[in-house]
């Protein structure tokens, strides 16, 4: 059994009752705080359903229990440091752990809601030669209440959302237990009550990972990141994945195809002369030809510390007919944020090491 069947085991440890998956709740109130187990079903609801980011907002719970579990452990145990605004309607946040572990999550608009983005680690130990996330490696992972509590603040920032994709800082796959748990708390009925059809999880897809997920078998869309049609490219793009062979990775997606009936994405960062060449799209259908996929080719949003640049428009236009034209279903993907630390990872490193004092709100 893994962290998202169980929750928590040893509730004397508990700090944030985030950590606890929602439909423990009335068991931790009856038997850590000793009040009636409706009050824990309560405060779930109130924190999952009706809006509220503390208990004193929970106002049909004893005022005597608020207080108590002011005290005890804060609802939310992080700080919101900076709230960042695009031109195109995209907010990111960031948030300051106890430990000063600082988190980005990013609210972007879409046609029929807002989407969140959030993260599953300090950092990130896969490195991407593309990405800020992966530049000083990772600090740590984050609790399945960390996650929840980008969740909260993005929601208290923007109001509801209709999607979520856990695509930002951290590979899930390397902190998969509590980010299964937190998406069944999005899922539960006691929870978000959120439909697994609007969640997304991108993954480099290390060893293990997407067996995992084809045994939880939730009906969540996973995209894998593969960024490039041949091995050699992949590692020296992905350096985190060398031992892993693409075939290897594909052939465990196929197996989650079957597995859970979902078709899964593959994603590609295009970047220009590295990965963006006709002859780079010749070998991506290639690859992907007969699997049940769809790609999603996404424009790089340019790093300032990183020697990578975006492709010309026709040459990831060229790219996409090849695809379209070898029979794949190909997106092109628009970037939202692009005039505010966009790319992932970027509003952390700036506000980690920022000419002194000048981005932390
Ligand atoms: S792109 Fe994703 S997996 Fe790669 S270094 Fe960045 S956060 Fe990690």
């Amino acid at each position: 059994m893994n962290a998202s069947e169980t929750g928590y085991r040893d509730w004397s440890n508990l700090t944030n009752l985030l950590d606890l998956p929602p439909q423990q709740w009335p068991m931790y109130f009856k038997e850590m705080l000793g009040v009636p187990a409706f009050h824990g079903k309560n405060a779930a609801r109130w924190v999952f359903r009706r809006n509220a980011y503390s208990w004193q907002d929970m106002t049909d719970l004893p005022a005597q229990l608020r207080e108590r579990l002011s005290e005890k452990m804060p609802l939310l145990t992080s700080t919101l440091v900076k709230v960042s605004h695009a031109d195109d309607g995209a907010c990111k946040i960031l948030l300051r752990h106890s430990d000063d572990a600082l988190v980005e999550a990013v609210g972007m608009p879409g046609t029929k809601g807002r989407t969140l983005c959030v993260s599953t680690q300090v950092g990130c130990a896969v490195k991407c030669v593309f990405c800020a996330s992966g530049l000083d490696g990772v600090q740590r992972n984050l609790s399945a209440g960390e996650i929840l509590q980008q969740v909260l603040w993005l929601r208290r920032e923007q109001g509801d959302f209709h999607r979520l994709v856990v695509m930002g800082m951290g590979e899930p796959g390397h902190n998969l237990d509590a980010t299964l748990q937190a998406l069944d708390c999005l899922m539960h009925e006691e929870g978000f009550q959120f439909a697994a059809r609007r969640i997304t999880l991108s993954t480099v897809a290390p060893r293990g990972t997407l067996p995992q997920l084809a045994e939880w078998g939730r009906q969540i869309s996973v995209a894998i990141s593969l960024h490039a049609a041949v091995d050699e490219v992949r590692h020296e793009l992905v350096p985190g994945v060398a031992k892993r062979t693409l075939l290897d990775t594909l052939q465990e997606a196929d197996q989650l195809f079957f597995a859970t009936g979902r078709e899964y994405t593959v994603e590609y960062v295009l970047l220009r002369d590295r990965n963006d060449q006709p002859e780079h799209a010749k070998e991506l259908a290639k690859l992907l030809q007969d699997r049940r996929c769809h790609v999603n080719l996404i424009p790089y949003n340019p790093v300032p510390e990183l020697p990578f640049e975006r492709p010309s428009s026709e040459t990831m236009d060229e790219f996409v007919h090849t695809l379209h034209d070898a029979g794949l279903s190909v997106t092109l993907r628009t970037s939202l944020g692009g005039n505010q630390d966009a790319a992932c990872g970027q509003l952390r490193r700036r506000t980690t090491s920022p000419p002194s004092g000048s981005e932390v709100v």
